[in-house]
């Protein structure tokens, strides 16, 4: 596990940060498969497919209405037998798009995913008939089984980076996919990160912001103040600039301890996102799984993936 100190986050590094190398340990006995990095082909046979009138498609399947979490009853999320014996619905986890530089070492490559495999990923999703929900609707699926869109899908960004902006929103755009975005609010503003103004448009353009904390710092250290710093504070933060509720979190490094959950419950938030590991049995709700899209995944590689890893 790799962790960088709030020093080095402050200093505005783009080093690829953040999240634990455990994208593969699932539940659905994948672990050596999601492993792979071999396949870096950019020539995959799904990027050259064209893609017609996915666009069409995506928007009609992201214009479902969701039930406002706080309306479903509390026992709805408390039933975790229930929420287990669902279907995952594949969700995948983004850091920096960017092309790789020298100075990128191996380890930092599966956070980082250069700007063509990132367009040919979303290109294969949009080709493979995937359909990106809301957290809304994935809220209301696990906790009352509620229909989803065909080949269900979610996409989330992690820790705030620019390219996020730049790269990533026009990209989904372009085939009417939505995303979630995991702020950590102290990078907000700063070189390489995205801006608060930033962060509100994607919120108006029917994004959803969810909170990564205030400086990345893992939550089963949290002890006393921590919890105001890194959870009350930039929860309010978040609320002012989107000026909506913000209740969907996820974890630094995706790491999580059972003593977070009531923590976090008593803030507001409904859910909270982790990485592959295995997801509470008791709490699935604030263990929701997901994979770390590599940098060194060809489109191929990711479908494989993405069936493997749900
Ligand atoms: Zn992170």
């Amino acid at each position: 596990m790799k962790f960088l100190s709030a020093p080095l986050l402050l200093a505005g590094l783009t080093l690829a940060a953040c999240d634990t190398k455990t994208a593969t340990t699932g539940e659905a006995a994948t672990s050596a498969a999601t492993v792979e990095k071999a396949d870096t082909a950019a020539t995959d046979p799904a990027a050259a497919e064209t893609s017609g009138t996915k666009a069409i498609a995506a928007d009609e399947a992201n214009a479902t209405p969701a039930p406002d979490p706080k309306t479903i009853p509390a026992s709805s999320a408390g039933n975790a037998a229930a929420i287990l014996a669902r279907p995952q619905v594949p969700i995948l986890c983004y850091h920096q798009i960017r092309d790789w530089t020298a100075r990128d070492s191996k380890g930092a490559k599966d956070y980082i995913i250069p700007v063509a495999q990132f367009k040919a990923q979303i290109k294969m999703l949009a080709d493979s008939g995937y359909h990106t929900i809301s957290p809304d609707q994935l809220y209301a699926y696990m906790t009352t089984g509620a229909k989803l869109p065909s080949k269900p899908i979610m996409l989330t960004f992690d820790d705030t980076d620019l390219d996020q902006f730049t790269v990533a929103r026009p990209t989904l755009e372009q085939y009417g996919y939505k995303a979630m975005y995991f702020v950590m609010t102290v990078s907000l503003g700063r070189p390489n990160y995205m801006t608060k103004a930033m962060v509100k448009q994607l919120s108006d353009e029917g994004n959803v912001i969810g909170s990564h904390t205030w400086d990345h710092h893992n939550v089963k250290k949290y002890q006393g103040k921590d919890w105001e710093t890194q959870i009350d504070k930039p929860t309010k933060t978040l609320e002012e600039i989107t000026g909506k509720k913000i209740v969907y979190f996820a974890y630094p490094f995706g790491l999580w301890n059972p003593q977070a959950f009531p923590e976090l419950k008593k803030r507001g938030f409904v859910a909270a996102f982790s990485l592959a590991e295995k997801r509470d049995q008791n709490d699935p709700m604030f263990t929701i799984r997901r994979i770390i899209a590599s940098g060194y995944w060809s489109p191929k590689t990711l479908r494989n993936n993405i069936v493997q890893s749900f």
